[in-house]
Parts: structure tokens; C-alpha cells; sequence
């Protein structure tokens, strides 16, 4: 069933508007009569008729509230050193769809991006059309920290540190003590990787772990980590 967000409480009628109801009207053509879901962010899928059509609006019939069960039960979250927006795009993609709840990213010295330019809303759009395609009704949430990792890594239970540099270390496909019902995260460097500084404060705040004997694209090893976390927490 055709998909829709909105940002206000659903459960009663409305009128869809704007792109929403372009994308209804004129993309998808949707038809009076049909049934599409719509969700608001909660944990839920509301159903609605669309019962009229005009240019500017869809007028919606709440039908029902269902649970929606594509959302991840675990939580992992992907500190992301700033990159290239369109691969900063690819990462919110594929982590949506695997399950991921948060995308954070941070600037490290070898990052040629400046924080300032990365278009976080545009980023939370692109989480939020993934989710018309993959199912879920809470998107994965993006947002920039410029904290240092003993303040922005606060609060979760187990942090792993993406280290390219120790192919020999620890794989985090052999991480054992990983709880489904913990809060967890794994850090990626940028494209030119972390400094000897850098690693060193991380090294203080997260296990370092290897991602094989190949060095990935960021992107690549964010999805990759999480993939892996998320697994070992059953959700994949
Ligand atoms: N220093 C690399 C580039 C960094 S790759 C180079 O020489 O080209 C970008 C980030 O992906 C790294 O900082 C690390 O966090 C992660 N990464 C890439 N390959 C990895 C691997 N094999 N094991 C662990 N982390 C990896």
C-alpha cells in the first residue's frame, strides 16, 4: 500500500496538501476510493480512503491504527565523518532500509566537507522517502554533533571504533557481548581516515574493531558495520 508522511496527528479525517498530495495526485495517481497509508513518525500505520481529489488537495477518511512492524526493535546508531553529500545520501538509504535509528556525523581534521554545508533536513527528506519504499513509519533520524567523543558517545552502552588500521584486531563479526536490548554505535572515519590524535581519543571511548582486510569506501563501511551490529541484535 502506497505510503505518506505528514507532520501532524493523524487518527481523525484531513486534507493532504502540498507535495504530499502531489506525489498522490500526480505522481502515483492515485485514485478516489483507494486506500494508501499514512504515517506521522509514531510507531504506527494509519489507514485513510482517499474519498476527493482536486488541485490542490486529497481529502483523506481515517479508516484504522495498525502497529507498524517494519520498524527496528534495536537501536544502532552510525557516527559518520562527514563525506561527499550524494555518498552521505547513499549511507541514509541503505541504512534506513537495514534498520539503523541515527545517522550523527562529525568533523574530523581529513574531512574536505564543511559541517555547515551538509543539509541535514535534506538528508531527513531522503530518510523519509526511504521509508515509503522500505515500510517503516519512523524514519532514521540524521543530525550533526560537534561534540568530542566522551560527550557525543554518552549514554550508550557499547561504542565500536571502525579502525581500518588493525586488520588483524578484533573483527566485529567475532563481537560476542552484543545485547539487543542495548543502545549501540559504531564510528566511521572519513574518506582520508582519522588522525593519530584522533584515534587516540577514540581508543579512549570505543573498542576498535576491523571490517576485513580490505579498506572500504566510508559509506561503504558504515552500512557494512551497521549491517553487521544489526544482525548480531536479530533484526536482520
Ligand atoms: N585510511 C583509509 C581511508 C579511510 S576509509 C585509506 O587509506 O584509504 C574510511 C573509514 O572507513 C575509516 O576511517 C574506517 O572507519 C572505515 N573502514 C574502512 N575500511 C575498514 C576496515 N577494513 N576495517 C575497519 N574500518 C574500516
Amino acid at each position: 500500500m502506497k505510503r505518506f508522511f505528514v507532520e501532524l496527528a493523524l487518527g481523525k479525517d484531513f486534507e493532504l496538501t502540498d507535495a504530499e498530495h502531489n506525489h498522490l495526485a500526480n505522481v502515483l495517481r492515485v485514485k478516489t476510493g483507494e486506500h494508501v497509508t499514512v504515517c506521522c513518525g509514531d510507531a504506527f500505520d494509519y489507514r485513510y480512503e482517499v474519498t476527493k481529489i482536486t488541485k490542490n488537495a486529497s481529502s483523506m477518511r481515517f479508516i484504522e491504527r495498525k502497529e507498524n512492524f517494519s520498524n527496528p526493535k534495536v537501536w544502532v546508531s552510525v557516527f559518520l565523518a562527514k563525506i561527499k553529500f550524494d555518498n552521505l545520501a547513499l549511507a541514509v538509504t541503505k541504512l534506513n532500509e537495514i534498520g539503523a535509528s541515527e545517522v550523527v556525523i562529525f568533523n574530523a581534521a581529513n574531512c574536505n566537507v564543511a559541517l555547515k554545508s551538509v543539509n541535514v533536513e535534506k538528508l531527513n527528506i531522503i530518510a523519509q522517502q526511504s521509508c515509503k519504499q522500505c515500510g517503516r513509519s519512523i524514519p532514521l533520524k540524521v543530525r550533526i554533533t560537534t561534540d568530542e567523543p566522551d560527550v557525543a558517545l554518552r549514554g550508550f552502552d557499547t561504542v565500536f571504533f571502525a579502525d581500518e588500521l588493525r586488520e588483524n584486531e578484533l573483527a566485529l563479526l567475532s563481537v560476542q557481548e552484543i545485547s539487543a536490548t542495548d543502545k549501540n554505535a559504531v564510528i566511521i572515519g572519513p574518506e582520508g581516515g582519522f588522525t593519530l590524535n584522533e584515534r587516540n581519543k577514540l581508543l579512549r571511548v570505543a573498542k576498535p574493531v576491523s571490517l576485513g582486510r580490505r579498506i572500504l569506501r566510508a559509506e561503504t563501511a558504515a552500512i557494512v558495520s551497521a549491517a553487521i551490529l544489526l544482525s548480531k541484535m536479530g533484526e536482520l
